[in-house]
């Protein structure tokens, strides 16, 4: 062995060996110049604070950084201390090294604290995210939207018609398997989270709200007088990714204190499904556990409600704040809703359209607008359709998330200073191996068509909307995820509902839905998950992400999610734009205000 390898080896054991503590902002982190930020050093044992030295670029951390320090000698009751300062934010954009020691222990992390270049860009960024959006869906919507023959797409969807693409790394803080709440706040912080969080690093703190905070880009925008912000998903809106638009909490699973975060944040346009988290426990249906009536408040803040379709296509051309809540959980899908006629709508018949959504949004957000606006739209059910496998629905709400995408780019032909960025959270398993042909002889399997004897597929679109007229061919797209659970394979549409894969066993496990066991053909398929998983998972797959637009031209080759946020902010010049304090929070506001930190004040 040489020496130099075994000095490597040797100090990087001493290294190992001699960590002071755990800091976040975790190394490596980028960090908009005048953002807010939490720093948070957790030692390993109690400490005294007069016997450990931090510092930042040398300098002692409370001479350098401002904000509210405080020292907590036994943290969750523990013999391990924990030095807080909060609400700090760098205002000049540089390197810098936060360094704790400890007698001989010592632990560093370094920061890159990037300010937005001086000329704006780009005046309104939109920012669409297919939930879950693999290539796959891409691909297949291609085919299902406008068809495919003799080697070539017979047309584009308006999501390939973006000058410039990058593929984005999706891992998070604690795991390379991402879910979209850490992903989602990637994007919109810049920082990097733990599965289920947003707005915050994952800390060993106890209280969910209490975790090392960054400040998500609807707070941001907040920031920014007479900028507007919107957010639009088929999701119940304060599901992680429309939430992470404003959500600082450990748990996604907050989903009413979420709806008060979006209070606070006041968007100027919030539209979805989730309503059972806007009314009062009192109210069946409600999923709230205290009395308060946030679509009252909502009200009485000036936001125009609406319940439906048709109370969202009549708004007055004077509405500035609109809050649309349309189911009390998820959306239905654009497969129920529009072509299926079956049961899964019968609930919320008038449920609106993911393009009618993004119009409304875009109208009202950029009516009398000189300061320009962010709006973000999810296709949620992308996802939320491969998770059960149901590839056909996850497709049909890819050209649904295409023709809003086309809305975008409409507007974005009138106002020119318009961003838009297209991509996902993360991805799912799937992929498009051929058809499936009912010509063929013999069992389902036999009817699969791979290479030469896959041919193509025989969709029309006889109506001309962009979708096929008919989802059960008689030559249909072979699709298989690569990951599930026990389950009947039926290699067909589920044409009266969402396909519910697995259901749990008197073990408690998941096992093959019974219920597809006397489709034609239809063949068990043994999971090669863990017995305990209902659906298909994540895949740690890149995403593809397109854009056009000014500042869109930093999108390239490969990167992390959190640089997205730079590019976004360099177009805006957001750094050189926020105002220290928002005077837009509501005097009303719900207060999250950790506990520690109270009683440090
Ligand atoms: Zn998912």
């Amino acid at each position: 062995m040489r020496l130099s390898s075994l000095a490597v080896i040797i100090s990087a054991a001493l290294a190992a060996q001699a960590q002071a503590a755990t800091i976040f902002p975790l190394d490596r982190a980028t960090i908009l110049a005048g953002s807010y930020f939490d720093v948070k050093v957790e030692f390993d044992q109690e400490i005294k604070p007069e016997d450990v030295n931090i510092s930042v670029n040398g300098q002692p951390l409370q001479d350098t950084l401002k904000g509210d320090y405080q020292f907590i000698a036994q943290e969750n009751g523990t013999p391990a201390s924990t030095v807080w300062l909060r609400n700090v934010a760098i205002k000049e954009a540089g390197d810098y090294t936060l360094s704790v020691s400890e007698g001989d222990k010592e632990s560093k992390v370094s920061w890159s604290v990037f300010a937005s270049p001086q000329e704006q860009k780009a005046k309104n960024i939109i920012f669409f995210v297919g939930d879950g959006m693999s290539v796959a869906n891409r691909t297949g919507a291609r085919i299902l939207s406008k068809g495919v023959y003799e080697g070539k797409a017979n047309g584009r969807l308006a999501m390939d018609q973006m000058p410039y693409m990058a593929m984005i790394g999706t891992s998070s803080q604690d795991t390379i398997a991402s879910d979209s709440a850490n992903t989602m706040s990637a994007y919109l912080t810049g920082h990097k989270s733990a599965v289920n969080a947003m707005g915050v690093y994952l800390s060993r703190s106890e209280d969910n709200l209490d975790h090392p905070r960054q400040e998500p880009l609807g707070l941001l925008v907040r920031r920014v007088p007479g900028m507007k912000f919107g957010v639009v998903s088929d999701a119940e809106v304060e599901d992680a990714t429309p939430g992470a638009m404003v959500a600082q909490t450990r748990r996604r699973g907050d989903k009413d204190k979420i709806v008060g975060m979006f209070y606070n944040a006041q968007p100027d346009v919030l539209l979805g499904g989730g309503s059972a988290y806007f009314l009062p426990q009192t109210t069946p249906g409600s999923k709230r556990k205290d009395d308060t009536d946030f679509i009252q408040k909502f009200t009485d803040a000036g936001y125009q409600v609406v319940t439906n379709n048709s109370e969202l296509t009549s708004i007055g051309a004077d509405t500035t704040k609109l809050l649309g809540l349309f189911n009390t959980g998820n959306m239905d899908g654009v497969y129920d809703r529009r072509f299926a006629k079956n049961e899964v709508t019968a609930k919320f018949p008038d449920q609106p359209d993911l393009t009618t959504m993004t119009q409304t949004a875009l109208d009202v957000l950029s009516k009398d607008n000189e300061q320009g606006f962010v709006l973000v739209v999810e296709s949620a059910r992308i996802d939320k359709d491969s998770h059960p496998l149901d590839w056909e629905r996850s497709f049909m709400n890819t050209i649904m998330l295409d023709q809003s995408i086309a809305i975008a780019q409409e507007f974005a032909e009138k106002n020119p200073d318009t961003m838009i960025v297209v991509t996902a959270d993360h991805t799912h398993g799937i992929g498009i191996i051929g058809t499936v042909d009912d010509e063929k002889e013999g069992e389902m399997r036999d009817k699969v068509g791979t290479y030469d004897e896959a041919g193509y597929p025989n969709y029309t679109d006889a109506d001309g909307d962009g979708y096929p007229d008919d989802l059960n061919v008689s030559k249909r797209l072979a699709v298989f995820y690569n990951n599930f659970p026990d389950h009947y394979e039926t290699y067909r549409p589920k044409l009266d509902g969402v396909f519910v894969p697995a259901v749990k066993n008197e073990n408690g496990q998941y096992a093959a839905n019974e219920q597809y066991k006397d489709a034609p053909g239809a063949q068990l398929r043994i999971g090669n998950l863990p017995k305990d998983a209902d659906s298909g998972v994540h895949a740690v797959d890149d995403v593809i992400l397109t854009a056009q637009g000014p500042g869109a031209e930093n999108y390239h080759g490969y990167m992390e999610n959190t640089d997205s946020f730079k590019v976004i902010t360099d177009a805006l010049a957001l750094s050189n734009r926020l105002q220290d304090e928002s005077s837009q929070i509501p005097e009303d506001s719900v207060d999250f205000t950790p506990p520690s930190s109270k009683a440090a004040q």
